[in-house]
């Protein structure tokens, strides 16, 4: 095993693409959020982005089959074969197991699940204050991590926008489904032994040196 297969496990809001952003600058491997792809494809009017919208406005998952299939045909892309790093993918059990059968045709597996770990309250707090860049998605916090300039983005001078799903009711919702059908994820990796757990409370950069130790020791104990 010689590659770096990691997956980011958290409530909404706990700081998962703002991680994986900074991950990524570290990491040569590509970072593949499922809600981006989702968000794209909704933008695009695809076929798949209009089945998928309502769900997302309500704070729902999209069904297992539509993203499975959604996340097997990015993973089969080269970019993806020498490691990636998923946000947002797995959600449920479904996609948990659907994933380790698509790895372990290919004869890979994944190499850790991190957890990032943050109370619902704190949740609220971040994903009511969160700004997105139009653009490149990039994130922000009206209070934790605001622009240079107001509404502006730091990277590509784009809008900053609320997202439709980051308003207060579906919020709730997006929680109460986390903690029904993505938290059991965590037993499943522990179980086998694959589970990191991260205190996502501290500032983003304490998360990230806590992150990066993790992978740190991973690569020691799998040589890669
Ligand atoms: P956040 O990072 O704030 O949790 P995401 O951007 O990951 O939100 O996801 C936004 C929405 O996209 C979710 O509320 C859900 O409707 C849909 N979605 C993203 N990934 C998945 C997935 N793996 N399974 C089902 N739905 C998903
Ligand atoms: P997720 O991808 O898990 O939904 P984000 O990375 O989009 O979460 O972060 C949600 C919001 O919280 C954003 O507005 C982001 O700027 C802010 N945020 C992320 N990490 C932290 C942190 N460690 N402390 C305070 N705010 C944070």
């Amino acid at each position: 095993m010689s590659e770096l297969n990691l997956i980011l496990i958290g409530p909404p809001g706990a700081g998962k693409g703002t991680q994986a952003e900074r991950l990524q600058r570290d990491l040569d491997v590509p970072f593949v959020s499922t809600g981006e792809m989702l968000r794209a494809n909704v933008k695009q009017e695809s076929a798949l982005g209009k089945q998928a919208k309502r769900y997302m406005d309500a704070g729902d998952l999209v069904p297992d089959d539509l993203i499975v299939k959604m996340a097997r045909e990015r993973l089969q892309l080269e970019d993806a074969q020498d490691g990636f790093i998923l946000d947002g993918f797995p959600r449920t059990l479904e996609q948990a197991e659907a994933l380790d059968e698509m790895l372990s045709g290919l004869t890979r597996r994944v190499t850790a699940a991190v957890l990032i770990d943050v109370p619902d309250a704190e949740v609220e707090r971040r994903l009511s204050g969160r700004r997105v860049c139009e653009k490149g998605g990039h994130n922000y916090h009206v209070e934790f991590d605001p622009p240079k300039r107001d509404s502006v983005c730091d990277e590509d001078g784009s809008p900053l926008v609320q997202r439709e799903d980051d308003k207060p009711e579906v919020i709730r919702r997006r929680l109460a489904v986390y903690h029904e059908q993505t938290e059991p994820l965590i037993s499943f990796y522990d179980d086998k032994g694959l589970l990191r757990r991260i205190d996502g409370t501290h500032d983003a950069a304490d998360v990230h040196d806590h992150i990066r130790a993790v992978i740190a020791t991973l690569r020691h104990e799998e040589n890669v």
